[in-house]
């Protein structure tokens, strides 16, 4: 039997694939989307509520993720990964959403740090010398995930206007003998306490600091000076556990690199789909509060009674305008993230940031009308959908790309061709 005809065949609401049912991927995508959404389905659903609760790290569902080979779904194939590639990588972290959001963010940070040094890379110009030694470094990252099942953290946020883009890091890296020197303070460091390695973004300490000088370099959880500091008490995404990093006089090896010096820039400015990689945990979320609904207003959830709510027509010209919004924001991630490559035409960048923006915002307003639409009961701790209405306000605050600095960026980016002024 199909898997489209064993949902007809249940008799209740069986939520489809993240994708859609019957959206063209290819066996190598079905199999680990499929895996993607066994794991949330039976394990992560069920735990989502207590790393919420506790404000915890989801650190049995990365237990499951490493024993599934999922924490290597970046880590190209020749060196032992399962060599996803971006549009793979964002439907898998989509389907972990739709069961932990904070999973599926912080498997964010843990999967680009690997697809940003991998295929991204590959599409980077570096001279010979930076492309052998960025092979040899990466190889060493590589090797820590695959054989280790080592998990990296990317704190870049310092609470000024570096991560937005828009000025150079204040963290420093004054490079010495046979490494740099860091020193700095991250915040909002998602996985801290429970990252093996932090990716972090720094500038090279010399005159005249550019954001050209950016420097990407993991440093170790354990190296002598890195402290993690402040509470972590926030609204939502709560399991991310996203506290502070202080680093003062860190020593970090030269093959901590993830990139080569002034390689981040490149890729900041030709490759901007990596800036997108958030929104999938928000597309899963946005198809996690449609499905709640659907199943909910069929008296279909566990743990409430059957009690029917479908057959008022408000409730159903509300669940019409939730499926159209879903399938307004899954048609556009969909395909964005088809598009992902180097210096993507002007057209295809305006698209990504009304993705960016239109899941980010959906989202929340996907919750928001699911909660409206389910009444009282539905907005109790017992059920997720509360939580679901949390965690998916946060997304578009995050930097780089916030709702509001997506606006900024289509407006003047749609007016304005390169070096064009006023003036
Ligand atoms: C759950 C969660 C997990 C996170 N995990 C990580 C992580 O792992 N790594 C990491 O690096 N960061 C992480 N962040 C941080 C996130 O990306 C943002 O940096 C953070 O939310 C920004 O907060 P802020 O108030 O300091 O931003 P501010 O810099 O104070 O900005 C506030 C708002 O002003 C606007 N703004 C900022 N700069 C400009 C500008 N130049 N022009 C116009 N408008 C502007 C933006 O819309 C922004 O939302 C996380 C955030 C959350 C909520």
């Amino acid at each position: 039997m199909s898997d489209h005809a064993a949902r007809q065949a249940s008799g209740r609401y069986v939520p489809p694939p993240i994708t859609g049912e019957d959206y063209p991927l290819s066996a190598e995508q079905k199999s680990l989307l499929g895996l993607a959404e066994e794991l949330g389905r039976t394990r992560f659903a069920e735990r989502a509520a207590r790393y919420d609760r506790e404000a915890s790290f989801p650190f049995e569902n990365y237990a499951d993720m490493r024993d599934a080979g999922l924490l290597k779904l970046c880590v190209p194939k020749r060196y032992g990964g399962l060599g996803a590639d971006y549009a793979t990588y964002c439907i898998v972290s989509a389907a972990i959403g739709r069961h932990c959001g904070a999973t599926a963010l912080t498997f964010n940070m843990h999967a680009c740090s690997q697809l940003w040094s991998g295929l991204l890379a590959d599409d980077l110009e570096m001279t010979a010398d930076q492309r052998a030694i960025h092979e040899q470094y990466r190889a060493r990252h590589y090797r820590r995930v695959v054989e280790e099942g080592s998990i990296y953290a990317q704190p870049f946020s310092e609470g000024s206007a570096a991560a937005a883009g828009k000025a150079p890091f204040g963290t420093l890296a004054e490079k010495t003998d046979g490494g740099w020197v860091v020193n700095g303070r991250k915040i909002f460091a998602s996985l801290s306490g429970a990252a093996h390695y932090y990716g972090v973004l720094c500038t090279e300490d010399k005159p005249d600091r550019s954001m050209r000088d950016t420097l990407y370099i993991a440093v170790p959880a354990d190296a002598p000076g890195l402290s993690i500091t402040g509470d972590w008490d926030p609204l939502g995404m709560r399991g991310t556990v996203s506290r502070n990093l202080v680093f003062k006089d860190v020593f970090v090896a030269d093959h901590e690199q993830l990139m080569p010096r002034g390689v981040y820039y490149q890729a900041a400015a030709r490759w901007p789909h990596m800036f997108l990689t958030l929104a999938p945990t928000y597309m899963g979320i946005a198809q996690a509060a449609y499905d709640f609904t659907i199943a909910y207003l069929r008296g279909e959830v566990p743990g409430t009674p059957p009690v029917k709510r479908r057959m008022y027509p408000t409730k159903q010209i509300a669940v019409a305008e939730m499926r159209i919004r879903l399938e307004q924001t899954r048609a556009l991630f969909l395909h964005v993230i088809r598009e992902a490559r180097i210096d993507p035409p002007k057209d295809a960048r305006l698209r990504l940031y009304a993705a960016q923006y239109t899941i980010m915002e959906n989202s929340n307003d996907l919750c928001r009308l699911a909660l409206r639409t389910c009444g009282g009961q539905s907005m109790l701790k017992s059920l997720p959908l509360e939580r679901l209405y949390r965690d998916s306000r946060c997304g578009a605050l995050m930097l780089p790309w916030t709702a509001e600095l997506c606006m900024d960026r289509i407006g003047r980016e749609a007016l304005y061709e390169p070096g064009e002024s006023d003036d």
